[in-house]
C-alpha cells in the first residue's frame, strides 16, 4: 500500500544544524530500566526503531561525568574512554537504517545523590538533593573553578560522543533532572554572582556550554537543548512565560529546541489523567520566537494529530517516547499506508516502572520491548512455525488474545474460545472504569489484527470443559482463563480471611465492574495498592457513595509511584471528598461498622459503614487447566501434545504481565526444551585485576 498524501509532510527531511533528519519522527530520549547494565539490550531496542523508520533516535540520559550520578536508577554512563564502545554500539544500531543518532548528556546536579561514586554532589546552589527518595544528602554549590571544570567535562563528553559516532547531542535541562534547568530556575539557582539573579545571568551557563560544545564538535554534530515547558513551583519556577522569554533572548542558541512538558510526571502523563497532545497550549507560539526547529511530545499516536502539529506551525518534529515503545514501527506503518496496524500506546506507564524499579522495562502493548536482544524477539516478525500445526486458546483476555495473534502469525491454525459474548477478558469491564478507556486498545488492536488472519477463528459463548477440550483434539491447548477478585480480604495484611460478624455486605472489584454497586457509607479497603482501589473510589463517589479509603500504607495506590501517578491519584481522591485513612488496616467487620487498626500500634478505631469494598488479591481461574492435567494419560489418544497455563490464570498480575505471557507462549511453542538454561542473554561484567 502507498502512504496517504496527507501524511507527506511527516516525511519531509529537515536539518538540525549540520545534519539532516530524513523525516519528522523524532524519538526523544527515554529510559528503559536497562541502561549501562543491559547495554546490548538497549542498543538493539534502539536499532529496531531505526528499522521502524524513525528519523531521529536518542539514547536515554547519559551520566556524562562521575561527579554526578543518579544511583539507584540505571541509565547510561560516559565516565571515561572505556565507556565509548558501549555507546558506540548504540550509535551504530541507531544509524543502521538511516536515523540520526543522538545522545542525551546529563549532569544531574541537585538531582544526583552520588550514592555509588560517593562524590560530594555539585549543584548550582547548596541545597538538599531533590529526587524521588528524599536522600539525606546535600550538595555544595559550584564555585567559579568548578563551573570551568564542568564546562570542560561537557566538552570531553561531547568529544567522546563524536568518537562514538553520534550525530546529535542533547543537553538535558528538563523534568527537574538536568543542570541547565537548575541554572535557569530560581527554585534551584540562589546565586548572587554572574550566574544568578537576572534571566540573562541564569542563562549564562547554558550559553557558555553551547558555545564550548559547538567549538569542539559543532562542525559535524547538531546540538539540541531539552527544556521543561513549565516548572510549577511557587512563583519561582521556570514558568512557561520565562521559557518563552529565554527562547526569545536566545533565538538561535541550539540547533533545535526540544520542549518537554513540566516535571516527568507531566511529560509522561498517563492516559488516565492526560489526553494526547496535552502540551499543545504550552508550546503554541514558541516556534515564532526562533528560527530553529522545535520538537515536542504529547503521547502522539495518531498521524492526523501529528500532521496538525506541523501544519499549525506548532512543531517541526513529532517527539515520541512511549508511542515509539508501543510501536517501534509507527513511522513505517504511516509510510506504508497501514495506519490501522499501529499498535497505539495506552498510556499506562508500565514502561516507566522498569526504570523506577531499576529492573528492565516492559510494555503492555509491545511485549518484545527490551527483549529484542535478550530473547531475539522482533516486534513485527514471529519465528517460523514449529512441528505441530494447531492450537486452542481458551480465554480472550490480554494473555489469550496476544497468544492467539502471535501463534496465528507464526502460521498455526488457531481457535480462540471465549465463555462470554465478546472478547477482552478483564478489559471488557475495566476499560469502562473512570479514566481507563484507552486501555481497551490492548484488545481492539489484537481483535482487529486477528480478524485479518484466515487461520484464526474466535468462538463465543463457549465455556469449555475438559471433556470438550479433549474431544476437539487440538494439538496444543493454551489455557488463559484469567482470575477473579477475592472477597475474603486475604492479601498482604491478612493471610487468613478477615473476621466478619453480622451481615456487613462485602463487594469486590468484579461486583462493582459488573454494576453491583453498594450505597451509602462505603469503606474501601485497598491491600492491592495499584490502580484499582483509587479508580473504584472515583466510581463510588460518582455514584453518590460517601467513601472512606482504608489502606495499610503511607500512600493511596502506592505502587503507582512507579507509574508517576500517585500524587495525582491521591490529590484527585482528596478533591472528590474521599476520606483517606493511611497506615490503617481492616481488622474486623461488624453489622454496621468496621474496626480499622493502626499498622504500627494496632490501636483500633471504629468506622460506620453500610458496605465494604475489598480490593485485595485475585484467585487464578485455573480449574480447566487442573482438570486437563488430571487427565494427562488421555492426551495422546485425543491428539493433544501440550497443555499450558498462562496469564492471570497462572499468576494474576498487571495487564503487561499477561501480554508478555501470551507472547512468550506463542514464541516458545514447539521450541526446544531449554531445561535448566537461562532463557535470555545478558551482559557479564568484565573482571579487572
Ligand atoms: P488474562 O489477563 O490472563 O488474559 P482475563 O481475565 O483478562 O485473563 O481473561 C480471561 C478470559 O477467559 C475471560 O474473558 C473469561 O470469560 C474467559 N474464560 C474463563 N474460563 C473459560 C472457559 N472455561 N472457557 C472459555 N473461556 C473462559
Ligand atoms: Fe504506552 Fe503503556 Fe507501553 Fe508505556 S507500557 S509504551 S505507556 S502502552
Amino acid at each position: 500500500m502507498k502512504r496517504d498524501p496527507r501524511y507527506d509532510i511527516l516525511f519531509e527531511p529537515m536539518a538540525i544544524g549540520p545534519v539532516t533528519a530524513k523525516n519528522r519522527f523524532y524519538q526523544v530520549p527515554h529510559c528503559n530500566g536497562g541502561g549501562y547494565r543491559d547495554a546490548s539490550a538497549a542498543a538493539e531496542m534502539r536499532g529496531i526503531k531505526s528499522q521502524g523508520g524513525w528519523g531521529v533516535i536518542f539514547t536515554e540520559q547519559c551520566e556524562m561525568h562521575h561527579t554526578s550520578e543518579i544511583t539507584p536508577f540505571i541509565e547510561l554512563r560516559l565516565w571515561d574512554d572505556r565507556d565509548i564502545p558501549m555507546i558506540a554500539k548504540m550509535a551504530d544500531r541507531m544509524k543502521e537504517h538511516g536515523a540520526l543518532a543522538g545522545i542525551q548528556l546529563a549532569y544531574s546536579g541537585i538531582n544526583g545523590p552520588n550514592l555509588y561514586t560517593k562524590e560530594v554532589p555539585l549543584a548550582v546552589s547548596a541545597m538538599p538533593i531533590r529526587t524521588f527518595t528524599n536522600d539525606p544528602v546535600q550538595a555544595r554549590a559550584l564555585d567559579r573553578a568548578d563551573i570551568k571544570d564542568l564546562r570542560r567535562w561537557f566538552v570531553n563528553a561531547a568529544k567522546r560522543s563524536k568518537m562514538a559516532g553520534f550525530d546529535l547531542i542533547c543537553l538535558y535541562g528538563a523534568h527537574g533532572f538536568g543542570i541547565f534547568q537548575h541554572f535557569l530556575s530560581r527554585v534551584t539557582n540562589h546565586r548572587t554572582d554572574e550566574y544568578g539573579g537576572s534571566l540573562e545571568n541564569r542563562a549564562r551557563f547554558v550559553r557558555e556550554v553551547v558555545s564550548d560544545v559547538r567549538d569542539a564538535v559543532g562542525d559535524t554534530m547538531g546540538l539540541t537543548l531539552r527544556l521543561s515547558l513549565e516548572e510549577a513551583f511557587d512563583d519561582l519556577g521556570f514558568a512557561n512565560s520565562e521559557v518563552r522569554d529565554f527562547i526569545e533572548m536566545h533565538k538561535d542558541l541550539p540547533d533545535l529546541w526540544d520542549l518537554a512538558h513540566g516535571a516527568w510526571e507531566d511529560c509522561s502523563g498517563p492516559s488516565r489523567f492526560k489526553e494526547e497532545a496535552a502540551q499543545f497550549d504550552l508550546v503554541t507560539g514558541i516556534k515564532s520566537l526562533t528560527s530553529k526547529p522545535v520538537v515536542g511530545v504529547g503521547r502522539f499516536t495518531s498521524p492526523d494529530v501529528m500532521v496538525k502539529q506541523l501544519k499549525s506551525g506548532t512543531l517541526d518534529f513529532i517527539g515520541c517516547a512511549r508511542p515509539s515503545i508501543a510501536d517501534p514501527f509507527l513511522p513505517k506503518k504511516v509510510e506504508e499506508g497501514r495506519i490501522e496496524d499501529i499498535r497505539e500506546c495506552i498510556g499506562c506507564n508500565i514502561c516507566i516502572t522498569g526504570d523506577m524499579t531499576m529492573s528492565i522495562s516492559r510494555c503492555t502493548q509491545n511485549p518484545t520491548f527490551m527483549e529484542e536482544w535478550r530473547k531475539g524477539w522482533h516486534p513485527e516478525q514471529m519465528n517460523a512455525k514449529g512441528a505441530s500445526s494447531s492450537a486452542l486458546v481458551v480465554g480472550t483476555g490480554p494473555a489469550g488474545m496476544e497468544a492467539a495473534l502471535s501463534l496465528a502469525k507464526r502460521g498455526y491454525d488457531v481457535a480462540l474460545a471465549e465463555a462470554k459474548t465478546e472478547v477482552g477478558g478483564r478489559l471488557t469491564l475495566e476499560r469502562k472504569l473512570p479514566g481507563l478507556s484507552a486501555w481497551g486498545r490492548v484488545i481492539d488492536y489484537r481483535e482487529y489484527q486477528l480478524g485479518k488472519l484466515s487461520n484464526a477463528e474466535t468462538y463465543f459463548d463457549s465455556e469449555l470443559s475438559a471433556d470438550q477440550v479433549l474431544e476437539f483434539g487440538f494439538e496444543n491447548v493454551c489455557v488463559a482463563t484469567g482470575s477473579s477478585w477475592r472477597a475474603d480480604g486475604v492479601s498482604r495484611q491478612h493471610v487468613r480471611p478477615i473476621e466478619r460478624h453480622g451481615d456487613m455486605p462485602v463487594f469486590t472489584p468484579d461486583d462493582l465492574m459488573a454494576g453491583r454497586l453498594p450505597t451509602g457509607k462505603v469503606v474501601l479497603y485497598d491491600d492491592d495498592h495499584y490502580y484499582m482501589g483509587g479508580v473504584l473510589a472515583e466510581l463510588l463517589v460518582s455514584n453518590g457513595c460517601a467513601v472512606s479509603f482504608v489502606v495499610p500504607s503511607a500512600y493511596v495506590s502506592d505502587w503507582t509511584i512507579n507509574t508517576l501517578e500517585q500524587e495525582t491519584i491521591q490529590r484527585r481522591l482528596l478533591e472528590m471528598g474521599v476520606e483517606i485513612h493511611l497506615n490503617r488496616g481492616l481488622a474486623k467487620m461488624e453489622a454496621q461498622s468496621v474496626l480499622t487498626n493502626c499498622t504500627y500500634t494496632d490501636q483500633l478505631t471504629r468506622l460506620d459503614a453500610d458496605a465494604v469494598v475489598i480490593v485485595g488479591s485475585r484467585l487464578p481461574e485455573d480449574r480447566l487447566y487442573q482438570a486437563l492435567k488430571a487427565r494427562e494419560d488421555e492426551w495422546a489418544d485425543a491428539g493433544v501434545r501440550s497443555v499450558s497455563l498462562i496469564g492471570d490464570a497462572n499468576a494474576p498480575g498487571p495487564i503487561a504481565w499477561a501480554t508478555y505471557a501470551g507472547h512468550r507462549y506463542a514464541r516458545e511453542l514447539d521450541g526446544e526444551n531449554i531445561g535448566d538454561a537461562l532463557p535470555f542473554k545478558r551482559e557479564i561484567a568484565e573482571l579487572i585485576d
